[in-house]
């Protein structure tokens, strides 16, 4: 596709943030080029507008960014995926984990419903904890996950064979 390019080079990439070694893929320069920013959220509405997604998920905090304007434009609710003891209603919580130690995810009963049809979204798959936990919140809530997406996906790490078999969509693969 024409605009892959320009979404590729508009990601910035900050070598040992936050940590020495970790390549960090910056998506806030994506959000500087308003064009390509929306070619990101185009490509997404294009793949899911005749999938009957009835919930895009979206994961804190990125998830929170292209979210929103994927749902308003397929005409679906959004629900975020949040850090723990954010949300102020009754939450089902997931724990997943990390590169040292676990985390959790939680969502709010009843914001997802038995027979939903789920879009994942996040900025980036690493190992895909992350995804997987996003994953067995919503099944257990009985929404049937249609996809997962991501602006970026670090192919490496693999996280796309944690999904439990779930497809995954990407716009950019990093080295
Ligand atoms: P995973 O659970 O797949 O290992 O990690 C994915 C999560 O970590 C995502 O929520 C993502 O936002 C965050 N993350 C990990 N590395 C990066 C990175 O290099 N850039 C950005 N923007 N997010 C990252």
């Amino acid at each position: 596709d024409h605009r892959l390019p320009r979404i590729a080079s508009a990601i910035r990439v900050i070598p040992d943030f936050p940590k020495p070694g970790i390549m960090f893929q910056d998506i806030t320069t994506l959000l500087l080029d308003h064009e390509a920013f929306r070619d990101t959220i185009d490509m997404f509405v294009e793949r899911y507008r005749d999938k009957r997604i009835t919930v895009v998920a979206g994961i804190e905090a990125r998830g929170f960014i292209f979210g929103p304007p994927i749902a308003l434009a397929i005409g679906c609710k959004f629900v975020p995926m949040r850090k723990p003891k954010k949300l102020p209603g009754e939450v089902i919580s997931e724990e997943y984990s990390l590169e040292y130690g676990t985390d959790i995810m939680e969502m709010h009963v009843g914001a997802v419903q038995p027979g939903d049809r789920a879009l994942v979204i996040d900025d980036l798959i690493a190992t895909g904890g992350t995804l997987s936990a996003a994953i067995r919140l919503l099944e257990r809530v009985g929404a049937e996950v249609v996809e997962c997406a991501c602006v970026i996906e670090l192919p490496e790490l693999q996280g796309s064979q944690r999904l439990g078999g779930k497809p995954l969509f990407v716009l950019v693969k990093a080295a």
